[in-house]
């Protein structure tokens, strides 16, 4: 329905204006038309330098409409969804049916044809009302879909384009049981034979796992020439061999499976490797950049949801005579979360907005990620102090979100605070180090080695 909203809106568009028929076909473009938050500002201001938060018309549609959506589709199962953890089957086809599997495919395979930073909003949106339904989004749109659209041949997007913006989830295989933060320490392996490959080994910890139509597997095509022998295959669900085991039991985003996966001499033919041999591992790393945008909206879209379900309880909890909210104690907490989560969503829009611009990102991308799940950690955290007792309980969805934000915390399922760390780090050293750079003893080349290391 989104997307035959933004059809119906775009053929409009370009009935009533003229110019409109210069973009292409439906893409979001960086023209900032119609500002909606700025749309109070003299034209010239709003044109000039636009506040990070604004959208392109296509964007504000697409919010505004997956809004509505998730409250109306998602928010009645959210509960049953995540006591059964399970994802309801409906919940899955509706978000083909929204065009939300596809947002940045060409309509040619029957995408959305949308941007990056519309993913971004999708994903907030989405993780508001449920984490889960979030992760299974992203994972979709900002992992399965970019390689097989940045990567894939003619005939793979041709062949798995269209299913996946239309009915097929895509997992993606990197961690195994002994590599995890050393993701490219990975063991399975890949055997060449004539015009196929024969797959052993095993996976752990694959999100979708247990709904994927398609795996994309890393696997490592010459372990002697270590994480360089790592490539990406595709991998179809029915492949004689390949085992799909059951799904973890876990704490939080219990509604978005999470399976380990075995391959027992599996045959994938060679025109089913995605990319090129021994380059899976510029992939992922490549794909995790831009995924930690899409977790950092997650994080943020899961902090402002618990929060917009808090707030109101405190407007109308009264302890001594009064709204607990109008408490002055309790107005510093409040307003302290609201510009944690507002700073969160600078960060993350920015590095989107980067990304989307083609300029460098990974910093900007670390940040967002690093910044947006303290800010979730934090926001959960009060949320249920603020609550009180109702808080601690399965009555309102406060827990949830407290239990659904601990995967995306530093330190705990990944090292990312070691990343940014040490890119913090190394932008540090080079602030300090740069005087230098005008010594005549010192080559700027030495620096920015010393930096890099
Ligand atoms: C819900 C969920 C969904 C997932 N989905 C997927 C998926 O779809 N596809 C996929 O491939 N993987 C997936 N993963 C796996 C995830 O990427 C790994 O859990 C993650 O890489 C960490 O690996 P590990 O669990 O083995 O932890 P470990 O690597 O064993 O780390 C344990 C602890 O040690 C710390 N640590 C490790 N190395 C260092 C270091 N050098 N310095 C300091 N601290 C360090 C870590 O930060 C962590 O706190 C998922 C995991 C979960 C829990």
């Amino acid at each position: 329905y989104i997307f035959l909203l933004l059809f119906v809106f775009q053929s409009f568009k370009q009935l009533s204006r003229p110019w409109g028929a210069c973009q292409a076909g439906w893409r979001s473009t960086f023209s900032r038309s119609a500002p909606d938050v700025a749309s109070h500002q003299p034209a010239e201001v709003a044109s000039s330098f636009p506040p990070l938060q604004t959208y392109t018309e296509e964007e504000g549609m697409m919010r505004e409409a997956v809004k509505k959506y998730a409250q109306e589709r998602i928010a009645p199962l959210v509960s049953k969804m995540d006591e059964n953890s399970h994802m309801d089957e409906e919940v899955i086809k509706s978000l083909f049916e929204q065009g939300l599997m596809g947002i940045e495919i060409d309509p040619e395979y029957g995408g959305t044809g949308s941007s990056f930073f519309s993913s971004i909003l999708v994903i907030e949106e989405l993780a508001k009302v449920d984490p889960s339904v979030a992760v299974l989004c992203d994972i979709q749109n900002t992992l399965i879909n970019t390689l097989f659209v940045k990567l894939g041949t003619p005939a793979q997007k041709e062949k798995y384009l269209n299913r996946l913006s239309t009915d097929m989830i895509g997992s993606f295989c990197l961690s195994e049981a002994e590599s995890g933060s050393d993701a490219f320490a990975l063991k399975t392996r890949a055997e060449k034979h004539k015009d196929y490959y024969v797959i052993n080994g095993s996976k752990m910890w694959i999100s979708n796992a247990e709904h994927a139509g398609v795996f994309l597997v890393m696997a490592n095509v010459d372990l002697s020439a270590g994480y360089r022998g790592i490539t990406c295959f595709i991998v179809d669900r029915d492949t004689e061999g390949l085992e799909i085991g059951k799904k973890e039991n876990k704490l939080g985003l219990r509604a978005s499976s999470t399976c380990p996966l075995n391959f027992d001499n599996i045959k994938v033919p060679e025109k089913n490797i995605l990319g090129e041999v021994g380059h899976g591992y510029k992939y992922a790393i490549g794909m995790l950049n831009e995924g930690r945008i899409g977790i950092a909206a997650q994080m943020l879209g899961l902090a402002q949801g618990c929060f917009d379900h808090t707030v109101p309880y405190t407007r109308q909890r009264v302890q001594f005579g009064k709204r607990i909210f109008d408490f002055q104690g309790m107005q510093h907490q409040i307003a302290h979360v609201a510009t944690q989560i507002e700073a969160a969503r600078l960060l993350t829009y920015n590095a989107a907005r980067l990304k989307e611009a083609g300029r460098t990102f990974i910093k900007e991308a670390c940040m967002a990620k690093y910044f947006s799940a303290e800010v979730a950690t934090l926001t959960t955290s009060k949320c249920i102090e603020w609550m009180g007792g109702v808080g601690f309980t399965k009555d309102y969805p406060i827990e949830k979100y407290y239990r659904d934000c601990k995967i995306g915390e530093p330190n705990s399922t990944n090292v990312l605070g070691l990343w940014t760390t040490l890119q913090i780090l190394a932008c540090k050293l080079y602030i300090i180090l740069r005087p230098l750079l005008t010594s005549p003893h010192i080559s700027s080349r030495m620096i920015i080695n010393v930096t890099v290391t």
